[in-house]
């Protein structure tokens, strides 16, 4: 075996079929089925208003991949541009925005800053006193992360890649060069039968640090747990509206078919740390009416008469700055999790970087040297921190 992805989210899906397209042998063991993870637990944002350049790059490279998604893949995934607008209360949200819409621009996105009245013109709905600059770019969107991640894995199978569910990875194997620390990658142990491998990548998104662990690695990647609703408004929600945040409360929405909304936000009930394998799937009432509530103060949408439909949680894999880890860690094992909340949007780009890394031995679609984990706990950290 050339290459074993540990975990069938989109990460390791579109990791293995990047490398399947290269002509390598690769195997994808999960633990659950295909969408046990977090990716089906998304709202499917995607967005290029980040505020650092890597994560910039990924995002564009990335779109390039969705929006030629049905070409490729066959699938309609429900890719929607309706654009992203971010709202600030305060002049230092508002100058972090426009220092992130400059670097956006330099690399060509069409994000720009708005007055609130003309923020109100894109998104009908928000409530222009309550706020003192936006930013809004018609590039960003949103996508379906159930009906991506399935084009993906049939994708894999179809370039021959041997997607095993129901397969935990119970250890990483290095060779004994009589180090402490353990030479190259040289295998997975399963409950089935070890697999050798020249590769590994570590994938597992919530479960990533558990993995490393296995190879005596250790990276400070947290599952942290995130709830979403769908709310049946009092007003309907229009369809063309655009993925909407409000800075200052943490809280957002998103149109989805026939007048209703994905809502979210952290505020409580946003618990760091949870069991990857123990957490609550579903909602907190008080975190639903908390959010509802904040929601409505500066969204006239979602007024008295608003219902909760569903919700469900799922978890963020999450670093200390909110940027992942993408790199080869030890020799053989590649890392490729720790996406504080922006794996699914920018699966498309990991894929190819990390069959660049493994096939080529050096990244080149976007410089990835940001993400490299010897920057915990250095300077390289805080000044590289995403804050949007
Ligand atoms: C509420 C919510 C909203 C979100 N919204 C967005 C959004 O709008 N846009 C965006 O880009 N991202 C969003 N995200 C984040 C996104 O879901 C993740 O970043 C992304 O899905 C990560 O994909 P992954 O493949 O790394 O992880 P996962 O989908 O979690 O896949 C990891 C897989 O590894 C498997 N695994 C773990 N350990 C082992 C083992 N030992 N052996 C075998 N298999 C193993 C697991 O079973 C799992 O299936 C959101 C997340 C949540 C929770």
């Amino acid at each position: 075996m050339h290459t074993v992805v540990v975990g069938g989210g989109i990460v390791g899906l579109a990791s293995a079929l990047e490398l399947a397209e290269r002509g390598l042998e690769v195997v994808v063991c999960e633990k659950g089925s295909i969408g046990s993870g977090s990716t089906e637990r998304a709202a499917g944002g995607i967005r290029a208003q980040f505020s650092t350049p890597t994560n910039v790059e990924l995002s564009l490279a990335s779109m390039a991949v969705w929006s030629a998604f049905e070409e490729r893949f066959d699938v309609d995934i429900d890719y929607r541009r309706n654009g992203y607008l971010f709202l600030a209360r305060t002049d230092e949200t508002t100058a972090a925005l426009e220092t992130a819409v400059e670097m956006q621009n330099e690399r060509g996105v069409p994000s720009e800053v708005l007055e609130p009245e003309a923020a109100r013109e894109r998104c009908p709905g928000i409530d222009s006193q309550k706020f003192v600059a936006a930013t809004y770019s018609p590039t960003d969107g949103f996508a379906d992360p159930h009906l991506a991640l399935q084009a993906y894995a049939r994708a894999a199978g179809d370039a021959g890649v041997d997607v095993r569910t129901g397969t935990p990875v119970t250890d990483v194997l290095r060779e004994d060069d009589g180090t402490e620390s353990g030479g190259r990658i040289v295998g997975v142990e399963t409950p089935d039968a070890p697999l050798e491998a020249e590769y590994v990548v570590n994938a597992a998104g919530p479960w990533a640090r558990r993995v490393a662990a296995m190879a005596d690695v250790d990276l400070p990647i947290a599952p942290k747990r995130r709830q979403m609703m769908v709310v049946d408004s009092e007003t309907p929600v229009p369809e063309s509206d655009p993925l909407t945040v409000d800075l200052e409360t943490g809280t957002y929405f998103r149109p989805e078919r026939d007048g209703e909304a994905l809502v979210g936000g952290h505020l409580a009930g946003d618990d760091p740390d949870r069991d990857p394998d123990g957490y609550d799937r579903g909602i907190d009432f008080d975190w639903a009416a908390d959010v509802l509530e904040t929601a409505s103060e500066w969204a006239t949408y979602f007024g008295p008469e608003s219902r909760i439909k569903r919700g469900w949680a799922g978890l963020y894999a999450v670093t200390p700055d909110d940027n992942a880890v993408l790199e080869e860690t030890v020799p053989g094992l590649i890392t490729a999790a720790g996406f504080s909340g922006h794996g699914f949007q920018h699966a498309p780009a990991t894929g190819r970087l990390v069959a660049e890394l493994i096939a080529d031995g050096e990244a080149s679609l976007v410089d990835i040297g940001a993400l490299s984990s010897d920057r915990f706990g250095t300077e390289r950290e805080r000044l590289e921190r995403n804050v949007v």
